[in-house]
């Protein structure tokens, strides 16, 4: 029972993660999808890449590789990014990071699926987003009931983070700004 539960839960998680995910591509927006399955907390985030590394094509200048390694440093450090609920006891698992950005020779900085074009005034500009995931196991998950945020102190050009979260305990949705950086359900 208590597994049908938890599959209902991903499935419906997983539609409004695919409804969210097809939303505009606005700079300065993020989305976080939270789930809780048994032991394990996955973090989906999304971003334009403007937001976490101030621009959007492949790195071609010595600065603008740097700054593609400093993204993605920063963003390894989960554990810093992220912090669950502290009896929860969560540690970081295993993570993924996707953006053409992050497999040089691979990509010509084509643009991707989901992306809202209308409006936008950037001539000839692809926008792309970093994808990633984050998986922390958690010792104690039924202590779990928050998650504070911090992306907005190591990147100063996410301004707000769309997030929901499906947990056993129940769901929310919230959107989180360098003010507010606690979802809780
Ligand atoms: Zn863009």
């Amino acid at each position: 029972m208590i597994k049908c539960k938890i599959l209902l839960l991903l499935s419906m998680l997983l539609t409004s993660f695919f409804t969210v995910a097809g939303e505009a591509h606005v700079h300065g927006v993020g989305t976080l999808q939270l789930a809780l399955d048994d032991s394990l907390l996955h973090l989906n985030l999304s971003s334009p890449l403007d937001s976490l590394l101030g621009f959007e094509h492949l790195p071609r200048t010595e600065k603008q590789k740097a700054a593609v390694r400093h993204m993605a440093d920063q963003l390894r450090q989960a554990e810093r990014l992220f912090q669950p609920t502290l009896a929860a006891r969560c540690t970081l698992k295993t993570y993924s990071l996707e953006s053409p950005v992050l497999e040089t020779g691979k990509h010509k900085g084509h643009d991707q699926k989901g992306h809202d074009h209308e409006g936008d005034n950037h001539e000839g500009h692809d926008h792309t987003d970093l994808n990633a995931e984050f998986v922390f196991y958690c010792a104690k998950p039924n202590e779990l009931r928050d998650l504070e945020i911090n992306l907005f102190s190591y990147f100063p050009g996410l301004l707000r983070l769309k997030t929901e979260a499906a947990t056993p305990r129940g769901q929310s949705a919230a959107i989180l700004t360098p003010s507010k950086r606690r979802i809780t359900w």
